[in-house]
Order: structure tokens, then sequence, then C-alpha cells
């Protein structure tokens, strides 16, 4: 079975999302892939890669990437978070990183660390 990652990136992370995933394209498709609502939507249209879109991050797709975890059903999470703006889901945030945290999965929050987990996937 194919290994799932999940892909968040906040508003000024974006666009370095989609050319990290257009940079990884290839090895990207062999995995299966979960992404919040827009960021998912922005990498698809950027690589057209297929990605299994939750609902949008302040909606609560970081909660639902970090059910997909505490269920074993996530196995790396590339969250790009943008350390500068504050945010208004910022406990969903914390809950997800602290739930890759809880359950060890590789958890990426730049474009070096990604490039690193997703060579060791
Ligand atoms: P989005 O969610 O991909 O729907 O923008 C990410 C976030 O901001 O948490």
């Amino acid at each position: 079975m194919a290994q799932r990652i999940g892909l968040v990136a906040h508003d000024d992370k974006k666009d370095d999302m989609v050319a990290f995933a257009r940079a990884n394209r290839e090895r990207l498709a062999g995995f299966e892939l979960y992404g919040t609502g827009t960021t998912g939507a922005r990498v698809t249209e950027g690589t057209g890669l297929e990605i299994t879109l939750l609902k949008s991050g302040p909606l609560g797709g970081d909660a639902q990437l970090g059910a997909m975890i505490a269920e074993g059903r996530l196995d790396a999470l590339i969250f790009f978070i943008d350390p500068l703006s504050a945010m208004p889901h910022d406990v969903d945030i914390k809950s997800l990183i602290r739930l890759a945290m809880v359950y060890d999965i590789p958890l990426a929050c730049n474009r070096s660390t990604a490039s690193a987990v997703l060579a060791a996937l």
C-alpha cells in the first residue's frame, strides 16, 4: 500500500509548497496525498497530482489531518507554517504539530526538511 502524506501550507507559504511539489512531482506521485482544501487545490492545479482534499485548514482541515494521525492513517506531514502571521486557527495548528510528535510521524515544516523526509520515506 502507498504511504500517505499530508500537505498543508499557510497562505504566505503556498507558493513554496507548489514549487516543492513541482520539483518533486514524480516522487510525490508514488504516495497517497491528502491536503487541506486550498493547499491541496493549489498543488493539484500546479502539478496535476491527485490529492484527496480535506476541509480548509481554518474550517477543520488541520483537525482532520490530526485525526488521521491519531488513527494511524497518515505516514508523514509536510506542513509549511508561516512564522510571521497570527492565525485564527492557532489551536488547530498546535494540535496538529502535537499529534505528529505524539505519534512520531515525520513532520517537515520547511522545504529543505521536506526534501529530506521525502528522500527517506
Ligand atoms: P488551506 O489551509 O490549505 O485550506 O488554506 C491551510 C491553513 O491555513 O491551515
